[in-house]
């Protein structure tokens, strides 16, 4: 059962502490309906993709309740300073580097070292991210492959019974999402048009760069395969292991192995989602240090979140393009 709450403190109040809880919760912006997670509880975050059934990790933008909270997880330089000056809290999302004690969970970012970071505006989504006094990960309210949401009744179409709650917040005022700026490196680049418009951006920074047009297409992730690669070549679907393999097991692991990091010992696809870039980049490390020639994963099945594992795997396991 999804309870809608209402628009009012006790409403607000029940959301965040279902957020805080680790729960999956919808809530209005005033781009589109998000779906919602503590974005430093992994899984939390791992519930949201089952919800949407997506099938793929893409980086979820995390929502703060204003520029000082997002620029203590991300570098904010004068760039980011200026935009955010200018048009925040509104439709504009930053991808920034993270800081490194960034507690925001590595499967909000998808394993990346840049996040995406926004401050909405409308203002219930304000109090409620302020209520919870912590990052809220939300890709749009819908399942994947549907349309976004701008109402709580779009939210129950696609939703009902699959997520905790929805926070009644009226209907979205911009109603597309927001613009998405990549400011990770020397040029600005627009990732995503949305609320913001790129003439609004250039007014206030100069230049800006399209993916399309100007070459950066490598920093927009779904395009990247080898982002997400770790430095180990990857050998998938292992059942026997080698002794200079690092194994990352899901259940019980076979004999062999330098080194171990076990997604889920239970077999569960959303603890193993959660942990899966921790995993990755932690054989890498222990993997180097002991001189392992490769990283070994055992087969994950296509139930639940597995699908989206395994196509992380298999981009990680793509050869490399250099
Ligand atoms: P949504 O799923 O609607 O929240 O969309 C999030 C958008 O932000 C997608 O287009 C992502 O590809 C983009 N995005 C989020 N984080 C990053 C990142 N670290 N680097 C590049 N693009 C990102
Ligand atoms: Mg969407």
């Amino acid at each position: 059962m999804t309870q809608i709450l209402a628009a009012d403190k006790a409403g607000v109040s029940h959301a965040a502490a279902l957020l805080r809880s680790g729960a999956v919760v919808a809530f209005g912006t005033e781009t589109v309906y998000g779906l919602g997670a503590d974005a430093t509880n992994a899984e939390a975050v791992a519930a949201i993709f089952h919800a949407k059934q997506r099938p793929r990790f893409n980086p979820l933008i995390c929502h703060y309740g204003s520029a000082r909270r997002a620029f203590e997880h991300v570098i904010a330089d004068q760039r980011a300073l200026r935009v955010a000056a200018a048009f925040w809290p509104g439709p504009l999302t930053l991808v920034l580097p993270r800081r490194p004690q960034c507690p925001v969970a590595l499967l909000t970012g998808a394993g990346l070292d840049t996040l995406a970071v926004r401050v909405p505006r409308h203002a219930l989504a304000l109090a409620l991210i302020e209520a919870v006094d912590r990052p809220i990960a939300a890709p749009s309210a819908n399942r994947s492959g549907q349309v976004s949401p701008t109402s709580v009744r779009h939210v129950m179409d696609g939703l009902a019974g699959r997520i905790a709650a929805v926070l009644e917040c009226g209907p979205c005022e911009v109603g597309i999402e927001s613009t998405v700026l990549d400011l990770s490196g020397t040029v600005p680049v627009l990732l995503r048009p949305g609320g913001i418009t790129a003439e609004d951006l250039q007014a206030c920074l100069g230049p800006v760069g399209h993916t399309a047009v100007s070459g950066a297409a490598p920093r927009s992730p779904g395009l990247m395969l080898s982002h997400y690669a770790p430095r180990l070549p990857v050998r998938l679907n292992a059942d026997t292991m080698a002794d200079d393999e690092a194994v990352l097991a899901f259940g019980p692991p076979p004999p062999g192995g330098c080194c171990r990091f076990q997604l889920s010992a239970s077999g569960d696809s959303i603890e193993a989602a959660a942990r899966l870039f921790e995993g990755l980049r932690s054989l890498d490390a222990d993997g180097a240090r002991l001189g392992a020639s490769r990283i070994a994963v055992m087969s994950i099945p296509k139930i639940g979140l597995g699908p989206a594992i395994n196509d992380r795997l298999q981009r990680a396991a793509a050869p490399r393009t250099g």
